[in-house]
């Protein structure tokens, strides 16, 4: 039968995870802040704790997805003794360095922990589309993966506790890069009345396109080599981007969310550079060690 396992924590997202345990048939221990939460649940069969004390002891494995870190030790410092012995899976969002500090944390107690990222949105959670990020021992990793595999595709980052926030940020920071410039797009467009339902698929396949130069800009900027083959170097990139801001500006419309990369562009310009790729502007990035 499906091993038990316990849901601290039932926002949007630790109500998606409680239900795809349920639906599964695990045997479902849940617990949040706000009580009244948990009631959605209860017709799938779900167990609701009393306090987190209870949740903690309902199941060998807990997994926690409260609002942040800050959250997490003011509902689990309370109980570190009762987690002890048991496994702690921590899918709420943080940094490299608060999931390592919470794996310390952890290890001092004499939990067993993993450290995740999820890449979905709560309606994904449990379809094709779902994946997670899993750090920390690898054999606790492989003890529970049959349940893990319950909120999606579970992808092993490494065994530093802080390599699963590092790559759930990364991703998060390309996502957030993107939609600066596609909702900057969209409100240009829309500065003239240009029927978004047009423009939407020309953008949205120009990004795609755009997109298949990851594993290009990968290489020169894993190997900091940016002058090999250059199709579309910094100097005529940085002349063209003022022309994206003189535009905005032209239209009305505040340049702000694509901004940032005109200075770093003209400052690699400056720098002798301008013959090489725009990848190169992340060496003006590094902060100096
Ligand atoms: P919600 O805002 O829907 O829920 C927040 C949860 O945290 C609630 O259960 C809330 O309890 C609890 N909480 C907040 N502060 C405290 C506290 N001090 N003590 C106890 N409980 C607390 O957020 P989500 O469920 O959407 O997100 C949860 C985590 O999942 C976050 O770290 C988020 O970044 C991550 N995530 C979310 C995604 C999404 O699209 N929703 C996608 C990927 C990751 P209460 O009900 O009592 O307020």
């Amino acid at each position: 039968s499906a091993s038990p396992v316990t849901v601290l924590g039932l926002g949007a997202m630790g109500t998606a995870l409680a239900t795809a345990f349920l639906t599964n048939g695990h045997p479902t221990t849940v617990w949040n802040r706000t009580a009244a939460r948990a009631d959605a649940l209860l017709p799938l069969g779900a167990v609701r704790a009393e306090d987190v004390a209870e949740a903690v002891e309902a199941s060998e494995l807990v997994i926690a997805c409260l609002l942040d870190y800050a959250s997490v030790h003011e509902v689990l410092d309370p109980v570190a003794g009762r987690l002890k012995g048991r496994t702690l899976v921590n899918l709420t969002n943080g940094t490299p360095a608060q999931a390592r500090e919470t794996a310390a944390w952890a290890a001092g107690h004499g939990i067993a922990y993993l450290d995740g990222g999820i890449m979905a949105v709560p309606p994904g959670i449990g379809t094709e589309q779902a994946f997670v990020l899993y750090s920390g021992p690898r054999e606790v990793f492989d003890a529970h993966l049959p349940v893990l595999e319950r909120l999606g595709a579970a992808h092993f980052a490494g065994v530093d506790a802080g390599l699963a926030a590092l790559l759930d940020i990364a991703l998060l920071s390309g996502m957030y890069g993107m939609f600066a410039g596609v909702f900057h797009a969209l409100a240009l467009v829309g500065t003239e009345e240009v029927p978004a339902e047009e423009f939407a698929p020309m953008l949205s396949g120009w990004i795609g396109a755009m997109a298949t130069g990851i594993p290009h800009y990968a290489r020169q900027i894993g190997s900091r080599e940016y002058a090999d083959g250059v199709v579309s170097n910094v100097a005529m990139q940085s002349a063209a981007f003022g022309n994206l801001l003189q535009a905005a500006e032209d239209q009305g419309l505040s340049p702000e969310l694509i901004a940032p990369m005109q200075s770093l562009m003209a400052r690699r310009v400056a720098g002798g550079h301008g013959h090489e790729d725009v990848t190169g502007i992340v060496e003006l990035l590094r902060k100096q060690a």
